[in-house]
C-alpha cells in the first residue's frame, strides 16, 4: 500500500467546536485506523493558545488545556497515534500558538486559508479577487519568516473553498505569483515542514487538475515533502484518504522520498 494512504495527520474530535459527530473520539478513530491498515494518525483539534492575545470568540474556548483533555491518547500495537493541533495564522506575525508551547504537541497544522473568518484571518478590507491573490501569497511569505520548529509543522489545505467562498477559488489559485510561491516553498523545503494533501479540500480536484494541483506542483518542484490528511469532522470522512489521495499522489508523481513524517524522538 502506498505510504500516502497509511497515515492521516489531520482530523478533528468533538473537542473542536465544529465537530458534532459523537463517533469522532480518539478511541473510535484509532479503531478505524487499525481496521483500515493505517500506520500513523494525528489528532489535530482547533486550538488558540490563551497566552496569545486576540483570540476570536469562536477560538477562545479551544485553549491548550481544552485540547489536551484528549490525553492520554489510546494506544494500538500497529498504529502510532500522535498528538497535534490545528492553530491559526492571522497575519502580522500573529500565530495562535506561542513558540513556547510547541513542545506540548507532536505536530502543529497551520492553515493560511481560513479566509471565511472575516475580520480575524481576513481583513474586512480584502474583498476583490485581486486583493485575495495578494493576501494569499503575503500570508505565506510572512509565515515562513517566523522562527518556529518547522520540522513539526504542516501547512494545511493550500487549496480550499474557504479561501474565497463568495467567488472563484480557481481564479485565485491560477493567479498566484509563481516566483514568490517558489521562494516560499523553497524555504519550507529547507526547514523540513510538511505540505498537506487535504482529501476533503481536494475532493473535486479532477474537475480542474491544473488549477487545484498548482500549488502542490510548485511545492514539489521546490523539494517540499507531503503528508495526507482527511480533515474529517465525521467518521465517514476518514475514508476520504483512500478515495482521493491515490489519484492526487499519482498526478503529482509523489514517491516515498516525497513523504513528510512527523518527527519522533
Ligand atoms: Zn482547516
Ligand atoms: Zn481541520
Amino acid at each position: 500500500m502506498s505510504t500516502f494512504v497509511t497515515h492521516d495527520y489531520h482530523f478533528h474530535s468533538t473537542l473542536s467546536a465544529c465537530c458534532h459527530d459523537e463517533c469522532m473520539r480518539p478511541e473510535t478513530v484509532l479503531a478505524h485506523a487499525a481496521e483500515h491498515g493505517f500506520e500513523e494518525i494525528c489528532l489535530t483539534d482547533h486550538l488558540w493558545d490563551p497566552d496569545v492575545p486576540g483570540a476570536s470568540s469562536w477560538y477562545r474556548p479551544q485553549g491548550i488545556r481544552h485540547v489536551r483533555s484528549a490525553l492520554p491518547l489510546p494506544r494500538h500495537e500497529r498504529v502510532r497515534f500522535f498528538f497535534g493541533c490545528e492553530t491559526e495564522y492571522c497575519g502580522g506575525g500573529k500565530l495562535g500558538l506561542s513558540r513556547a508551547h510547541f513542545d506540548e504537541f507532536d505536530f502543529v497544522v497551520i492553515p493560511t486559508t481560513h479566509m471565511h473568518m472575516r475580520g480575524f484571518v481576513r481583513p474586512e478590507a480584502v474583498v476583490t479577487e485581486a486583493q485575495m491573490v495578494e493576501l494569499y501569497v503575503d500570508r505565506l511569505e510572512e509565515l515562513v519568516r517566523l522562527d518556529l520548529p518547522w520540522n513539526k509543522v504542516g501547512i494545511a489545505h493550500l487549496t480550499c473553498n474557504l479561501l474565497f467562498k463568495e467567488g472563484d477559488v480557481g481564479a485565485i489559485l491560477r493567479q498566484l505569483d509563481e516566483a514568490r510561491l517558489l521562494r516560499v516553498f523553497d524555504r519550507l523545503a529547507r526547514t523540513g515542514a510538511g505540505i498537506e494533501l487535504n482529501a476533503s479540500s481536494l475532493a473535486g480536484w479532477q474537475a480542474d487538475p491544473d488549477t487545484w494541483l498548482r500549488p502542490y506542483r510548485l511545492a514539489k518542484r521546490a523539494g517540499c515533502r507531503f503528508y495526507s490528511a482527511s480533515d474529517a469532522h465525521v467518521l465517514e470522512n476518514l475514508g476520504q484518504i483512500a478515495a482521493v489521495i491515490p489519484g492526487v499522489v499519482a498526478a503529482l508523481a509523489l514517491t516515498e522520498r516525497d513523504r513528510y513524517r512527523i518527527p519522533c524522538d
